[in-house]
């Protein structure tokens, strides 16, 4: 590392709270699948963000749109309407057949809002409170509150306990262990259609639809989390499209607005009707002009550059490419994941590889300890995986 890198390293340490264990780089810029960092050494980016720069860096189309906007109206109240907002709410319709959105400023505050959603919908129909909600293990759905409350791992919540309280977890993909939680209090079951950040394991057919059948039966609300595996990620506008197992929930965020901070939190007609009305919830920034000019924007390219058709293409490939590499390398363990979102589970922890990759060029993630994450920008083409796992395969020995 240079003098300039170090510098800064040292500044931010000083100012920054120390929340992160940050790589040992100053990010400055993007072009494309790639990044520079501040002394002009580029890096093929494989993380893009955690799976948010679906589109790469430095789309002129994009880049344009939220030019354009700036000059225009960056805010206003959500007590106002506005143009972008309406159009992006109507395409986010069109592409996940939910009837009703709410923008927020991030996936915890779609969390959150889907919890609000749930529980007021409980309320109206037996005028009680306390209702439950079943949660998956290895879960993760954000670190306010609520979402850190229906999240899966207990090292994350243990400082902050009480969470918001009567949430029990089941094991994913486990039907038997979510029946044994059911109780006549209970509202929701919320899960991610493909888990992230818990290891890159998506629900099977069999659980979503048996949890689906269920949520019918009782009339519970089925809350799908697919912050980081929707958006084309999987190959499918959002993940639950493979199976036509449809939330009555459904929560986006990261991809959703390619690096704008922006989420939502989705529903169908029946939560619509029956849960959330003015005065319930709201927001000051959520929804912004800028935020929707950029969902309006990411969602035309979608549906007319067909992204989710191209990662239906190049993530069988990525999948080939890192099984070889797991033939050769005894020290991997399992590949899971689907679509552009895939892992490779080692035995050992992938921080030193990581590293490695960093020297040589390669931006990557681990998801928990030993777990590489593959979480690329959807636009890679099957060239930027090959030099991927060249890289790769030179950095695990
Ligand atoms: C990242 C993530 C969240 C939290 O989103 P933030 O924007 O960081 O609050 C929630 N759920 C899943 C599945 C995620 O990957």
């Amino acid at each position: 590392m240079g003098q300039l890198m170090e510098k800064y390293i040292e500044d931010a340490e000083k100012a920054l709270l120390h929340t992160y264990n940050r790589y040992q780089i100053v990010l400055d810029k993007g072009e494309g699948v790639y990044l520079y960092d501040l002394e002009g050494k580029k890096y093929l980016d494989f993380v893009a963000g955690i799976a948010v720069f679906a589109l790469g860096y430095g789309n002129q189309e994009y880049n344009d749109t939220l030019k354009g906007q700036i000059d225009k109206l960056l805010h206003t109240s959500n007590y106002y309407y506005n143009v972008p907002a309406i159009e992006a709410a109507k395409r986010i319709k069109k592409l996940s057949g939910m009837d009703r959105v709410f923008f927020t400023n991030s996936g915890a505050e779609a969390i959150e809002g889907a919890i609000k959603a749930a529980r007021k919908y409980a309320f109206l129909k037996d005028g009680t409170t306390d209702h439950e909600i079943i949660a998956m293990n290895h879960s993760f759905h954000g670190r306010t509150m609520g979402a850190l409350s229906v999240t899966g791992n207990a090292h994350y919540r243990e400082a902050f306990e009480p969470g918001i309280g009567n949430i029990k977890f089941a094991d994913y993909n486990d039907f038997d262990s979510v029946l044994a939680c059911v109780t006549d209090k209970t509202c929701a079951i919320i899960m991610e259609t493909v888990q992230g950040e818990g290891g890159l394991t998506p629900a099977t057919e069999d659980f979503l639809k048996k949890v689906r059948a269920l949520c019918d039966e009782k009339d519970m609300l089925l809350i799908l989390d697919e912050i980081q595996c929707g958006m084309g990620r999987t190959g499918y506008n959002f993940a639950w499209q493979k199976f036509g197992v449809k939330p009555d929930i459904m929560t986006s965020a990261k991809a959703l607005g390619c690096g704008v901070p922006v989420g939502a939190f989705m529903m169908n007609e029946k939560v619509g009707r029956n849960s959330l009305v003015a005065g319930d919830h709201g927001t000051t920034y959520g929804g912004n002009p800028l935020a929707c000019a950029a969902v309006n924007k990411v969602l035309e390219i979608f549906e007319r550059d067909d992204i989710a058709g191209h990662v239906q293409e190049v993530g069988p490939y990525l999948w080939e490419k890192l099984d070889e590499l797991m033939a050769k390398h005894p020290q991997i363990k399992e590949h899971r994941g689907t679509g552009l979102m895939q892992g490779l589970v080692f035995e050992e922890p992938v921080a030193p590889i990581i590293n490695k990759a960093l020297e040589n060029g390669l931006i990557l993630i681990n998801a928990g300890a030993n777990i590489l994450r593959f979480v690329p920008p959807l636009v890679i083409e099957k060239a930027d995986v090959d030099a991927m796992v060249a890289i790769l395969d030179k950095c695990i020995d």
